[in-house]
């Protein structure tokens, strides 16, 4: 089955010129690629069969020459205390994702994964401990936004590309999923309104800079000094953190798009109010913005989150600092909170079962 996803054309993947192009390619009138892109991209369709005004013989063809993206669910867990969803979907190849759905009250919020796993290794999460297995394609992320909406019965404003996986080691498909999600022909979301959040790629963040998106680039920080940086985040023998600052500077100017550091806080780690002087140090300089995570832990590691007196002084030393800050507000506290620990259950709970093939 993987063997004919992959010799199948990805038709949810592809812009509106692009999908032109093969339309017309196959003898089709232009506004036909038109309407199909509507019906997979505004209309949300589930396959071909919705299309009703495309003539039931292109459909066929259709069916027949292209791979139409779409994802099962398998799970939904739903918040008691604010109406958080967490969805666990299926992808086509037997691996599951997990995407989470948020409301607040200036709109409904997604978080979504970018990767099947993570090869980022870092300490404190629950995505990257099996590795990679492969990067989604652009419409795999789209399906996770499309799926919430068609499940939840109401619109996505926000789109936050920060569940599993590293967005920036999948640039290629991330990018087409950029430009077909805030397409006019599409659901249409604002650049502004979109996050996405990386572990700090130096070249790809340079390479994402040119590309004058007006998304907002979230930098998961996490430590102010590159040993401790060292020690929670492999990525960090790779590149420092001056390179980053200068990175972020650089992003900046070409962008105008003020960034956000992400700084998990963990217990007796990086929480002194040492940490908070020297990030207050790294951030000053810079147009950004600062957002506290009390770590989530994760039973296979015994990091511990700060206790709640301590994220409050943390946030005090650096507002004091003139450093525009927030403390992440924690959503679906009852629900598996931390990134993949839903997908991780799941594909444990699948083991324990001996269903797994190999
Ligand atoms: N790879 C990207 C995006 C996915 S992780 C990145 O690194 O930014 C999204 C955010 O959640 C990152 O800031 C990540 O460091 C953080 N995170 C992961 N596991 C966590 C945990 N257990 N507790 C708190 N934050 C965590």
């Amino acid at each position: 089955m993987a063997s004919e996803t992959e010799e199948k054309l990805d038709i949810k993947s592809l812009t509106l010129p692009e999908l032109t192009e093969v339309l017309t390619g196959m003898g089709e009138k232009a506004f036909r690629a038109k309407q199909l892109y509507q019906w997979m991209h505004e209309k949300l369709a589930t396959g071909y069969e919705e299309m009703t005004n495309l003539p039931a013989s292109l459909r066929e063809t259709l069916k027949e020459r292209f791979w139409y993206a779409s994802l099962d669910i398998v799970q939904v867990q739903e918040s008691k205390i604010d109406g958080t969803r967490k969805y666990l979907f299926a992808l086509r190849d037997g691996n599951v994702v997990e995407s989470v759905w948020m409301q607040y009250k200036h709109g409904n919020s997604v978080c979504i994964s970018s990767q099947v796993g993570c090869r980022m290794g870092c300490r404190f999460c629950a995505s990257t401990l099996d590795g990679l297995e492969r990067n989604l394609t652009p419409s795999e992320m789209l399906e996770q936004i499309y799926a919430i909406t068609r499940h939840t019965g109401q619109r996505v404003s926000n789109v936050v590309v920060m569940g599993t996986g590293e967005p920036l080691d999948n640039y290629d498909n991330l990018l087409q999923f950029l430009h077909l999600l805030t397409d006019e022909n599409g659901l249409n979301i604002s650049q502004r309104n979109v996050t996405v959040s990386t572990c700090g790629l130096v070249p790809q963040m340079k390479r994402l800079a040119k590309e004058k998106l007006q998304i907002t680039l979230a930098l998961s920080l996490h430590a102010s000094n590159d040993e401790k940086r060292k020690a929670l985040m492999p990525i960090a023998n790779r590149y420092t953190i001056r390179e980053l600052m200068e990175t972020c500077e650089e992003y900046f100017q070409a962008t105008g798009r003020r960034i956000t550091f992400e700084y998990s806080l963990v217990g007796g780690v990086n929480d002194t109010d040492e940490d908070a002087a020297e990030l207050s140090k790294l951030a000053a300089p810079l147009c950004c913005h600062v957002n506290l995570i009390p770590v989530n832990p994760i039973k296979e590691r015994d990091f511990v989150s700060s206790e709640a007196k301590r994220v409050l002084a943390f946030k005090n030393k650096l507002e004091r600092n003139k450093i525009n800050v927030t403390i992440r507000r924690e959503m679906g506290r009852d629900i598996d909170g931390a990134c993949g620990q839903l997908r991780r259950k799941h594909i444990e709970a699948k083991r324990e079962a001996g269903m797994e093939e190999d």
